[in-house]
């Protein structure tokens, strides 16, 4: 791999997120050779740690044997300083200590500024670095940004302005970790690499498209950050509305970031943003129940037990434009469901005249053809094909074609934040939601909220292991369509 070369200040650098994923994602770098000799990192937080204390916590968020000699000298690369964010004059301190690492290791002043702290601070910290002259060096100085950007469209727009007082728009990176999944990407390899499938990626021939997030698992202890959030902000507008216009986007004049964003950001604002009555039909919330052995989420710790929050959401999204006019897109994403897993499916329309299934044939009617795009927990496709029963007489039956990545290469694909911070260090932000993007998404997400916060919900409305309350089955039934996944 080409060594890449910069300085790293890590905020919020003793978080679970730092040590959970953004150091054992750059060891990888590491050992891939896009770290070497010429990166540094300085952890800062409010926490009092020594250096070696700091290196110490890498050292054991990377999972590795004590003797592990990579880790050794990887580690090495790291320092520390307790700091507290609001309190202007430390950050000289931390211009001082970024100064001696970019002669140390030859940085060339290339700087990334990673925010891993609560968005409330994403301002003040971008506010301070510029006016504190952090950002006045000869390299390029970048700032890497976690979700959530803000809750509502009008919050966002302030954080953004904040973020614009020190920052362009193509040196900040808006972190969506979906886009870092292998098989994200792969929507668009498998949309434009192939006349099979583009050619009939309309409204022509795809009857409706389909996208579910599932997650098994409920709360657990991010509790007050969730209820102040729920489904529709945590993962619609975010998560949901990235996959859904790759989905629905037209083809980029080019594989670049300038290019796929600005067809991005085309099929978000087709995207037709709803009134109230709309709203209201075309949307559906729950929050789940008890279970077996599982708490209703209004007794789960640090939930009140009135909470309306919705921890399931579902909807259809229509698209006006010529390509999509006539075919919606379902989504919906959940805590508490059947199991966990991400996936596409595109179902195309069946074929106008079914020739099989005359009386005396006895032939079942013949099925769509499906296109699943399994993300995760497996990556891989199937396409759903009708194709003749083996042996005498003339029936039907769906068979697949199937690929799936298989377990030795699914080991080698690269972790998210490990595509992601190689991104930054190239300054390629394809796969970070741009501000444009991020504001349509808040459109259409906050005319539901507005809609839902009128309305007293009857919650809960599911049970732990279902796919979500019985509303759900009804918006896609009224619309004579099915889940294609369902229990
Ligand atoms: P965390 O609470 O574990 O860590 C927060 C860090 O910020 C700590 O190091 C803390 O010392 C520091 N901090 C808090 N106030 C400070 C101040 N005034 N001055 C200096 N440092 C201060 O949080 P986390 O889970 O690591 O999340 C960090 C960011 O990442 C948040 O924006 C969160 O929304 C986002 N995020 C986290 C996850 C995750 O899985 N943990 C997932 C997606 C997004």
């Amino acid at each position: 791999a080409t060594e890449r070369t910069s300085l790293f200040i890590f905020f919020g650098g003793t978080g679970d997120l730092a040590y959970r994923k953004l150091y054992p994602s750059m060891f990888n770098l590491y050992k891939k050779g896009t770290l070497r000799e010429h990166f540094g990192v300085i952890g800062t937080s409010r926490e009092k740690l020594t250096d070696q204390q700091f290196q110490e916590n890498v050292f054991k968020s990377l999972g590795v044997a004590k003797t592990d000699k990579d880790a050794e000298k990887f580690v090495s690369h790291f320092v520390y300083e307790a700091h507290d964010v609001t309190d202007k004059a430390h950050y000289q301190v931390l211009k001082k200590r970024a100064d001696e690492l970019d002669k140390t290791y030859k940085l060339n002043g290339n700087r990334i500024f990673y925010l891993s702290l609560a968005p409330s601070f994403f301002g003040t910290v971008a506010g301070f670095l510029k006016t504190e002259g952090l950002t006045d060096t000869d390299g390029f100085d970048r700032v890497v940004i976690e979700k959530p950007f803000g809750r509502d469209f009008d919050s966002a727009q302030q954080l953004n302005d904040a973020l614009s007082k020190s920052f362009d728009e193509e040196q900040i990176f808006r972190i969506d970790h979906y886009l870092g999944k292998e098989m994200i990407q792969n929507i668009e390899a498998v949309r434009f690499g192939n006349t099979l499938v583009e050619s009939l990626w309309n409204n022509r021939y795809i009857d409706n498209i389909q996208v579910t997030l599932s997650e098994k698992l409920g709360v657990e202890e991010r509790a007050s950050y969730y209820d102040n959030s729920g489904a529709l902000r945590d993962m619609v507008q975010n998560h949901i509305m990235q996959i859904v216009s790759l989905l629905a986007m037209e083809q980029p004049v080019s594989f670049t970031d300038v290019d796929i964003r600005a067809e991005k950001v085309k099929a978000l604002r087709s995207l037709r943003v709803y009134n109230v009555a709309e709203a209201s039909t075309n949307f559906v919330r729950g929050q789940y129940g008890a279970g077996d052995n599982q708490r209703a989420y209004r007794d789960e710790d640090n939930v009140p037990h009135d909470s309306n929050n919705d921890t399931f959401v579902a909807g259809k999204l229509l698209f006006d434009n010529y390509r999509w006019s006539g075919t919606p897109f379902y989504i919906r994403t959940g805590k508490m469901l059947a199991d966990k897993f991400t996936r596409v499916d595109v179902v195309f329309k069946k074929p106008l005249i079914d020739i099989f299934s005359f009386p005396q044939n006895h032939n079942a009617p013949l099925e769509a053809n499906v296109l699943t795009m399994y993300i995760e927990p497996h990556a891989g496709f199937t396409l759903r094909l009708n194709a003749k029963t083996n042996g005498q007489g003339f029936q039907t039956e769906p068979i697949n074609l199937d690929y799936f990545v298989d377990a030795k290469d699914s080991k080698a694909t690269p972790e998210p934040y490990e595509r992601l911070i190689h991104d930054v260090m190239k300054g390629d932000g394809t796969n970070f939601s741009s501000w444009q993007e991020v504001s349509y998404a808040w459109r259409f997400v906050d005319q539901i909220r507005k809609v839902w916060d009128l309305q007293q919900p009857q919650f809960p409305n599911y049970t732990p292991g279902s796919m979500g309350p019985a509303a759900a089955d009804e918006l896609i039934q009224r619309d004579h369509r099915q889940w294609v996944y369902r229990l």
